[in-house]
């Protein structure tokens, strides 16, 4: 297997453009071309351990890098290692003889950390498979899109971490098999890969969500469901404050009944002008659940999309006018929802895999958002609203549902979430306007936490209070997995200190 390319000190910049490093050395690790899955992992887990060994014995601090699609500096090691991982992106089926006794192996597969959510739905596809929920986008890693807990709105699912059933976990000192403390593969599959059994309930719940701070991932086991399609509704539509009640309360068959079809929706997610949410039209995006036809051919990618772009830049160019803002928004809205499905329209449908869409990076985006009780949406809506135009706005505001998602780590941690994103141009406005959403929250009482990939404003302390309990095993299960301090201290980087998730 080829040895990982040094590139050497460089400047690198996030995709988005809103953080820059300057580092010592940026590394591209070089994937294992050997046909089994097994094989690939471990050549590639004893690579990174090697790397590791040296960073460790060199002191210098090592981060692994996804897409590096994440906003917020959580990829950012000044002076350090970023080590890429694209290239590790393969997708492997799984059979009988992999897994431990009594687990089904028919619905499990083998990815490896860079393949991107977009890979994983095609391999997961030709195996008669789907994810059951995920991004918006589809240009993340596997392992950094769950570092960050990424979600989408299916209604039914937690994040895209709740796929993972173990993983394969590198440090300084081994090779780790963490799994939950009931077996999922087999003895001889774990060895095969090189690495030693570690199966512990917190340490594997820490490993889901970790942010790049439980050890260097290469590989995991998801666990996807049979294939299915989802028929699209997408269109633009004035909904009522009457209907933010309504979502509150978890009735999304009485709001799809209003503005879709009279079924459940398997996703639902509401775009609001927040300038005028009830007097200018929001975007609705509503699927439901068909079963798999696979004589319907895919669509011209993307089947949809949710315009973000139109509508950040549009956003920048709103960031100096003060009149007429709802009506510009509108504008950009109407343009980001150009494709429109009604009910009434010829039927769009496609797999899980052609809903979410590719992603062309734009600088100067701002996200943030925050993550709340679903319940807590109706008494929350009017002053989040009213705080957001306080601080001057973004562009839009958009209201995302899902269940609690797996992990010690995971943002969406209350029973049922309501995720409110604030987009906007990467600007002192949407970042003010950003601040003064969380001010009115806490002045409010309402629990909430946020994205750890985007703009969020964290710190140690607020973490340890957001997470609590959930945090302090979460720095437990760290110690478990890497004893001794020098392995952690591999993985310092200044923004995961301030926030409170490495020493
Ligand atoms: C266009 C766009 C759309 C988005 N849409 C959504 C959305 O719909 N929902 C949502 O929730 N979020 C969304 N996000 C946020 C995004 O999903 C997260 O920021 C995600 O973490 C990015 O994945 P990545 O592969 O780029 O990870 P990176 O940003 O590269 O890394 C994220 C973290 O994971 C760590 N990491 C990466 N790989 C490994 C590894 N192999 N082992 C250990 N640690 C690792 C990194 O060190 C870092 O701490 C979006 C972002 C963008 C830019």
């Amino acid at each position: 297997m080829p040895a990982p390319l040094r590139h050497g000190p460089r400047e690198w910049t996030n995709y988005h453009g809103t953080e820059t490093a300057q580092l010592a050395d940026l590394i591209e690790l070089l994937n294992s071309s050997r046909e089994s899955g097994r094989d690939a992992l471990r050549e590639v887990a004893t690579d990174v351990q090697a790397l590791l060994g040296d960073a460790s014995r060199m002191g210098a601090q090592l981060r692994p890098l996804g897409a590096g699609w994440s906003p917020s500096p959580i990829t950012i090691v000044q002076h350090g290692w970023l080590v890429e991982t694209r290239r590790i992106n393969r997708c492997f089926a799984l059979g009988n003889d992999d897994v431990a006794s009594g687990v089904d192996a028919s619905r499990l597969l083998l990815v490896q950390a860079g393949a991107t959510v977009d890979e994983v739905n095609d391999s997961a596809e030709e195996l008669g498979l789907s994810l059951r929920t995920g991004g918006a986008s589809n240009g993340q890693t596997w392992a950094g899109a769950c570092a960050t807990g990424t979600h989408g709105s299916v209604l039914t699912a937690g994040g895209i971490q709740d796929h993972i059933r173990a993983l394969q976990v590198v440090t300084p000192s081994g090779i780790f098999w963490v799994e939950p403390a009931r077996p999922v593969m087999s003895p001889a599959f774990v060895a095969a890969t090189g690495s030693t059994i570690f199966r512990d309930d917190d340490v594997f719940a820490a490993c889901l969500v970790a942010v790049g701070a439980m050890g260097f991932i290469t590989a995991m086991v998801i666990e996807c469901v049979p294939i299915f399609m989802v028929r699209n509704i997408q269109k633009r539509a004035r909904i009522g404050r009457d209907d933010v009640t309504r979502l509150a309360e978890g009735d999304f068959r009485g709001f799809s009944r209003l503005y879709g079809l009279d079924e459940d929706p398997h996703f639902l997610q509401v775009i609001l002008n927040p300038f005028a949410p009830f007097e200018k039209d929001a975007l609705l995006r509503l699927l439901y659940l068909r079963d798999h036809d696979p004589s319907i051919p895919p669509p011209p990618r993307p089947l949809t999309g949710a315009g973000f772009d139109a509508l950040t830049l549009i956003g920048k160019a709103m960031a100096g006018i003060d009149l007429f803002r709802a009506d510009i928004l509108q504008l950009a809205m109407r343009a980001g929802y150009a494709v429109r499905r009604d009910v009434d329209d010829p039927e769009a449908i496609a797999t899980w895999g052609n809903t979410t869409e590719p992603h062309n990076p734009i600088a100067n985006l701002f996200n943030g958002s925050v993550t709340l009780t679903r319940s807590d949406l109706d008494r929350a809506f009017d002053p989040l609203i009213e705080a957001f135009l306080s601080g001057g706005g973004g562009t839009v505001v958009t209201l995302r549902f899902m269940k609690r998602a797996a992990g010690l780590l995971a943002p969406a941690r209350f029973p049922d979430n309501v995720v409110i994103d604030f987009d906007g141009p990467r600007s002192d406005v949407s970042h003010r306007s950003y601040r003064a959403v969380v001010a009115r929250l806490d002045a409010m009482g309402i629990r909430f936490t946020r994205h750890w990939g985007k703009t969020n404003d964290l710190d140690a302390a607020r973490v340890a209070c957001d997470y609590g309990d959930d945090y302090r095993r979460f720095r437990v299960a760290q110690r478990r997995l890497m004893p001794d301090l020098a392995d952690i201290a591999v993985f310092r980087s200044d923004p995961l200190i301030h926030l409170g998730l490495i020493e």
